[in-house]
């Protein structure tokens, strides 16, 4: 049986990979940072299972602030190996919170290759990257050779973990691997992303919940996937004879406004009635046109993106409007 750490475990990538590896008959241990709130609605459905729960899946309190912990754990579980999800996620918040940001992204996988140096037998490690590295970038589409110019301060600390990861890989002979993500989504994506907040917003007004929703630049564009095609590619690359970086993405470039008008079109509503531009929500820097070219991981992994666009934002409208539904019942009546 293979033994996996999981770190960031509780957020969407994790708790799909947790999903994936525990089919695969691993042993998972997932890292998680202590916090007063102990809710993990993404975790639920396999901490409830007893035949898994502490039977094949493990969860550890450790912050990767906390390097004797860390380290503690890993010589303890010895993995075979390890996925790098863990770190401030947010873009836009990462202009409000550069210092931590970059302490936890940049800082925390420079720690964390620190430790596997010092493994007797170091384990395998995956680290999520992402396009925001690219920032203003040098050519479009951009692939595993284009120049790093981040414009975001997630952006810059990104890219001091890339390429710490590639400085491990060709220094010291780790087998280390950066998966550099395009933006991936999901019924499990995070309430303040973009995406997320149109669908979700999309569920509560159609049923009375809400009256409106503030967003920032609707012009905004991306390349957006769905989320578990990107989790299967990150073990996918672990399992590979060689490692090496792979960019994850669609090749499909969509603006905010195409979210906005297949979520309400599914729910029968005009955006246009609904939606406020709230200057506050408009990044000081926001990368125009990032598109992803994954050939490569396409031909290395026979790896392809499975969902379409339309398909994935009304699933996630879906999903929405069944957890809308439940709220509805648990509000209190009006009498
Ligand atoms: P990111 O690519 O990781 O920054 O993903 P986000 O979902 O946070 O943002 C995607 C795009 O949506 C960016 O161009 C944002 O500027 C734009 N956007 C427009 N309004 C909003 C908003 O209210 N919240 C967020 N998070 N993004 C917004």
């Amino acid at each position: 049986m293979k033994r996996a750490i999981v770190t960031g475990i509780t957020g969407q990538d994790g708790s799909y990979l947790a999903e994936l590896l525990l089919g695969k008959e691993y042993e998972v241990h997932g890292f998680v940072r202590r916090s007063s709130n102990i809710t993990r609605p993404r975790l639920d459905h396999l901490t409830s299972d007893l035949e898994l729960y502490n039977q094949r899946l493990f969860l550890h309190y450790s912050d990767l602030e906390d390097m004797t912990t860390t380290r503690r754990l890993i010589l303890a579980i010895q993995p075979d190996e390890i996925f790098h999800l863990a770190g401030q996620s947010h873009v836009g918040a990462s202009f409000e919170i550069p210092e931590s940001t970059c302490e936890f992204t940049a800082m925390g996988t420079l720690r964390l290759l620190e430790i596997i140096r010092d493994c007797p037998k170091r384990p395998k490690l995956l680290h999520i990257g992402s396009s925001e590295i690219f920032g203003l970038p040098t050519q479009s589409p951009q692939s595993e050779t284009t120049a790093f110019n981040p414009i975001t301060p997630y952006g810059v600390a990104k890219a001091f973990a890339v390429q710490m990861v590639r400085v491990y890989r060709e220094s010291f002979g780790f087998f280390a691997c950066n998966a550099i993500c395009f933006n991936h989504e999901s019924p499990r994506r995070g309430e303040s992303f973009v995406t997320r907040k149109i669908t979700r917003a999309a569920a509560r007004i159609k049923l009375g919940l809400e009256k409106g929703l503030s967003l920032g630049n609707v012009e905004g564009q991306r390349d957006w996937g769905f989320a578990p095609d990107y989790v299967d590619a990150f073990w996918r690359m672990l399992q590979a004879d060689q490692p090496t970086d792979l960019v994850l993405s669609t090749g499909k470039l969509h603006r905010v406004r195409d979210w906005l008008e297949i979520a309400f079109a599914h729910v029968g509503l005009d955006w246009r009635q609904l939606i406020k531009l709230d200057d506050r929500l408009v990044r000081k820097a926001d990368p125009a046109t990032l598109l992803g070219d994954s050939s490569l991981a396409r031909k290395l992994l026979g790896w392809q993106p499975s969902t379409d666009f339309e398909k994935m934002v009304r699933q996630m409208v879906d999903a929405d409007l069944a957890i809308a539904r439940e709220d509805l019942h648990a509000a209190p009546k009006n009498c």
